[in-house]
């Protein structure tokens, strides 16, 4: 078997506030942290521009733990778009398919997403991966589910023969609980930069400022994370 190092993490950093919220977290617990994101032929191209912008930003030397952050890698993955369209690739109508899954629903996204990171993890030495999976706030995308991560773990596992954890720190919170679990981590500094560089809108608006962030308003991505602002501001101490 071969055995990773345990300080080493390689977290999914996709430049989103949950992704970005995880590598807060990995940079907590582990001595070297590295990042990978896919360009998977996402309409908006402005969240992977986002992925520079938050690293830099971690690095500054007034975040203690800033040496922490090591190298990014990211990984072209042209065959989801090629296999069909989705509201995420292509400009298509944001709302539920036949199947009863919202049309943002990318087949297969996070298991590909995840086989890539392990087969990259093993590469570079890393034990740990960490991903911003979400069940509470499941917005109906069953390859977010607890059960479907810890189903992967066992199958890479089985399939590379080692032992890599799998860690989803957001997995039982909501998006009030990830605000507040940024302000934890990296207090007023790490929620300014969560607030102004993350990007979470469906429709890639980066032109409407809210107290939240930028974003249109309106998708169904812009709602979560408004009413999750909304949540943790009227009672940040309840999460
Ligand atoms: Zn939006």
């Amino acid at each position: 078997m071969k055995a990773l190092r345990d300080d080493r993490a390689l977290v999914l950093l996709s430049g989103g506030q949950d992704s970005t919220t995880c590598l807060a977290w990995a940079m907590d617990r582990f001595a070297e942290v590295e990042t990978v994101g896919f360009d998977y032929g996402q309409r908006h191209r402005v969240e992977l521009a986002c992925r520079g912008t938050i690293r830099e930003r971690m690095t500054v030397p007034a975040w203690p733990v800033a040496a922490r952050l090591g190298p990014d890698h990211l990984l072209a993955v042209p065959t989801i778009p090629a296999m069909g369209r989705t509201a995420m690739t292509s400009d298509m109508a944001i709302g539920l398919t036949e199947a009863g899954l919202p049309s943002t629903f990318v087949p297969g996204r996070n298991l590909i997403f995840l086989a890539f990171a392990a087969a990259l993890a093993y590469r570079r030495d890393c034990r740990h991966i960490v991903l911003g999976v979400c069940e509470t706030d499941y917005s109906g995308y069953p390859d977010c589910r607890d059960d479907t991560v810890k189903a992967m773990q066992v199958a890479l596992n089985l399939g590379l023969e080692t032992r890599l954890v799998l860690h989803t720190p957001l997995m039982w919170i909501d998006k009030a609980g990830t605000f507040a679990l940024a302000e934890q981590l990296g207090g007023e500094d790490l929620l300014r930069l969560v607030i102004e560089e993350t990007h979470t809108c469906y429709l890639g608006d980066r032109t409407h400022r809210h107290e939240w962030g930028y974003g249109c308003g309106t998708c169904p991505a812009c709602e979560l994370r408004a009413d999750g602002w909304r949540r943790w501001r009227s009672n940040p101490g309840s999460t």
